[in-house]
């Protein structure tokens, strides 16, 4: 058997969100061999997005599946390639400067710069019930699964951006939601709070944490929170639970090369996106240390990113292969 040979190209790029396509389209525009690692779909965070409205040169809003159709579209007419549905299980600098990945498609490659773009994943609250009903009526994706809840009742957990939003596209099939957040002040966008205020089908239960997602066996049937101001404890009836209570970065990759401690595990870059102390590498989008996380701002540091990786790239002398 012989084994297969490593791929060597100029800049690999890892996730194939806002941030990974925006700094594939640069890559590849930018004239050097560009590829995408992806282990999903791409768009990331916004395929399962229903709606996005601030996104610029899109005044009535687009879904978030067809704005990532049309990032990916655009990142591969300039001729960067997508690998998808690929994992890169590790990445290491080699001692001449080129970086290796190794794939869970059994490949090697090995690249002159990469950026780090894995974005973030939805954070879980681990209450009794969560494990047991996920997929059974515990979700983490309204988009996904809202059409399951025609006419039913859910609750949407959290009091930002996501939840609100969420808890906004779920009226449009269920006949009630609750919206439940630990505090009585929300951290999402003041438009969206004035909307779920003015939406009759939400409920608002503030100051309330989920104790515990119950259900009869086979499906949810409840989700039970405690006020904190009394302690009080009640069961909502709902036959869907939908958890919008964070995102964690997708740092494993990193976890040998940089230090996150301080950063709530986010990856601390400079203003060109690069990785202290190790040249070559770059990091863009959610997974960054960055105070703004939307589309736009993850786009913008995957250009940023991208930039600097080509500057970088054409001041290096040829490395290994
Ligand atoms: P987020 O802004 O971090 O909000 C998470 C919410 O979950 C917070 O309200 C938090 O409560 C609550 N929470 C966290 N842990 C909890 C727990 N164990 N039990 C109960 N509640 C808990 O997360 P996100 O809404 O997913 O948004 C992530 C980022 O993406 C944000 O920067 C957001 O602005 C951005 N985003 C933007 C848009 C948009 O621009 N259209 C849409 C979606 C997301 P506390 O408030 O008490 O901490």
């Amino acid at each position: 058997m012989t084994e297969a040979a490593t791929k060597t190209i100029d800049l690999a790029i890892i996730g194939g969100g806002p941030a990974g396509l925006t700094a594939g389209l640069y890559g590849s525009r930018g004239m050097v061999s560009t590829v995408v690692f992806e282990r999903q779909q791409t768009g990331g965070q916004i395929a399962t997005t229903e709606w996005v409205e601030n996104y610029p040169a899109f005044p009535e809003g687009i879904s978030g599946s067809k704005l990532s159709g049309l990032m990916t579209a655009q990142t591969e007419m300039y001729g960067a390639s997508i690998e998808l549905f690929v994992t890169v299980t590790s990445l290491t600098r080699l001692d001449c400067g080129s970086f290796e990945l190794q794939t869970d498609a059994g490949d090697t490659w090995h690249a002159r710069a990469v950026i780090v773009a894995a974005g973030a994943v939805p954070s879980k609250l681990g209450i009794p019930g969560e494990e047991e009903y996920t997929g059974r009526g515990v979700s983490w994706c309204a988009t996904c699964d809202a059409g399951f809840f025609k006419e039913r009742t859910v609750v949407a957990i959290g009091g930002g951006d996501s939840a609100l939003e969420e808890a906004l596209f779920l009226t449009k099939f269920a006949s009630k939601v609750y919206l439940v957040h630990r505090r009585d002040e929300f951290r999402a966008t003041p438009i969206a709070v004035e909307r779920v205020k003015q939406n009759e089908k939400i409920e608002l239960v503030l100051s309330a944490i989920p104790l515990e997602i119950v259900g009869d066996g086979d499906k949810v049937t409840g989700l039970v929170v405690q006020n904190v101001k009394d302690d009080s404890c009640q069961t909502l009836e709902v036959d869907g639970v939908f958890e919008f209570v964070g995102v964690n970065p997708v740092n494993e990759l990193l976890a040998e090369l940089v230090d996150t401690s301080a950063t709530r595990g986010h990856i601390p870059v400079d203003k060109e996106c690069k990785v202290a102390g190790i040249p070559g590498l770059f990091a863009a989008g959610d997974l960054t240390d960055s105070s703004l996380k939307q589309v736009i701002s993850a786009a913008g540091s995957g250009a940023t990113a991208a930039f600097a990786a080509l500057k970088y790239l054409d001041d290096l002398p040829d490395l290994c292969d």
